[in-house]
């Protein structure tokens, strides 16, 4: 009698256990230096897994699932990932396998259902060495480059469409997401600022893939940016709420802070994207940045004010004054950062506008218009940008124009490669724009 009750109990506690898991759909996001791939599944799930050589193959095993339809194969130029499949394993069992095009490193991971998806179980493919090697090199250069006057170049300027792949962000009332309307917008802007003399932009994010706001930012830093702009498109609950708005990192950044900014709504991006225990130390990183940050805190709310300016032009500003809030993709001590919520994607008639070719246009361009008056009072020494030309009139010296411009007659020679003090009537020479204050 007793030994049929346990009996009992242990088939009773194993068919609850049992409950068969559907791995439903796959999505695969191909990003330049990571391929995500990503399982819907009907529950959280127990699984294993390991790779092999000979050919490359990462497999996952998953207890109690069987699947449903995998429709997604990589498309053929994707770096990591050649193909998938699966089969039924001990009956019960699902084995998933991964056909790499190389060995890889990876992370997996479950997510919780949010908005759009339900359950997730990722996988992300990565190279084993490279982003290492990539990200010492630039640094160096820095200081070469701010040390020689003589060689000028072009102010860099990151731009970072906020969102991507597995995280919509915001979604209009007709189903328009933030994460497509923002793209295309930085890639206006991008092309806008690439027709500006002594301008070049680099696009943080150049299609429909997630990257983890850390390395928005390291990404910036590896280009050398001189300004880092996140766009992004707003939502509220009440639809009626309109208007652009821009913000700069808030100087009070207490670690006890951490909770409150993580809650918040752009943040939320990475848990959305899938955050991983090691990034646990990201987040602590980041408060520990705004200590350093005061810098370029001044040039961030300068760059604000000019790009809302700019944003005046093409229609309703939702906030007139820079707005300062605790976003990570801001959090970069060395280069200064704005991050642009463009118009209320959630408002029916800023969604449709968002939506328009032409809109979008006229909002980068009084981006750009913000971004030229920002770099009037913000040039990098050694940029392009950084020169105006001073026509040299009857009775000028070298010494009255360096007077007047408040720079040493000795940076005048240098900048203008001139040996003495002679200058004559009529001449054009150039004036680095920052050491004059005017
Ligand atoms: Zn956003």
């Amino acid at each position: 009698m007793r030994f049929l009750l346990i009996n009992c109990l242990i088939f009773i506690s194993s068919s609850v256990l049992a409950k068969t898991v559907t791995v439903d759909n796959v999505r695969i996001w191909a990003a330049p230096e990571s391929t995500r791939v990503v399982f819907d599944i009907s529950g959280p799930v127990k699984h294993k897994q390991f790779t092999l050589t000979g050919p490359n193959r990462t497999v996952i095993d998953i207890k109690n699932s069987r699947i449903g339809k995998i429709n997604n194969q990589p498309k053929s130029q994707d770096k990591y990932l050649k193909g998938i499949r699966s089969a039924t394993r001990d009956k019960n069992d699902l084995r998933i396998v991964l056909d790499l095009k190389k060995p890889i490193k990876y992370k997996i991971f479950q997510l919780q259902p949010n908005k759009r998806y339900g359950y997730r179980l990722v996988i992300d493919l990565f190279d084993t060495e490279i982003r290492q090697a990539k990200k010492e090199e630039p640094r160096k250069k820095i200081k070469k480059e701010t040390q020689r006057p003589a060689k000028l170049r072009d102010v860099i300027i990151a731009i970072d469409a906020g969102h991507g792949g597995e995280d919509p962000g915001a979604r209009g009332p007709s189903g328009i997401y933030e994460k497509d309307v923002v793209l295309k917008l930085a890639k206006n802007l991008a092309k806008g600022i690439n027709k500006e003399r002594g301008m070049r932009a680099i696009l943080i994010r150049e299609s429909d893939y997630y990257i983890k706001l850390r390395n928005r930012i390291e990404k910036a830093r590896e280009h050398k940016a001189d300004l880092f702009i996140s766009i992004h498109a707003d939502a509220f609950r009440d639809p009626r709420v309109s208007g652009s708005s821009v913000y700069v990192l808030s100087k009070k950044g207490a670690s006890s802070e951490a909770a409150k900014w993580l809650a918040e709504k752009e943040n939320s991006s990475d848990l959305v994207g899938g955050v991983s225990l090691e990034d646990k130390d990201d987040l602590v990183a980041s408060v520990l940045l705004d200590l350093s940050q005061t810098a370029s805190l001044e040039a961030s709310i300068d760059a604000a004010t000019h790009v809302i300016k700019g944003l005046r032009k093409v229609g309703k500003v939702h906030k007139r004054n820079v707005q300062s809030a605790q976003f990570a993709v801001l959090k970069s001590p060395d280069i200064p950062s704005i991050l642009i919520e463009t118009a209320f994607i959630s408002n029916p008639s800023e969604e449709k506008k968002l939506a328009d070719s032409n809109y979008r246009k006229k909002m980068s361009n009084a981006i750009l218009y913000g971004l030229k008056g920002y770099f009037r009072d913000f040039a990098p020494e050694g940029t392009l940008i950084s020169l105006r030309k001073h026509i040299i009139k009857r009775g000028e010296t070298l010494s009255t124009i360096a007077q007047r411009y408040q720079i040493s007659a000795n940076k005048l020679r240098e900048y203008n490669s001139l040996k003495g003090d002679l200058v004559r009537t009529g001449q054009t020479i150039v004036i680095p724009r920052n050491s004059s204050g005017t």
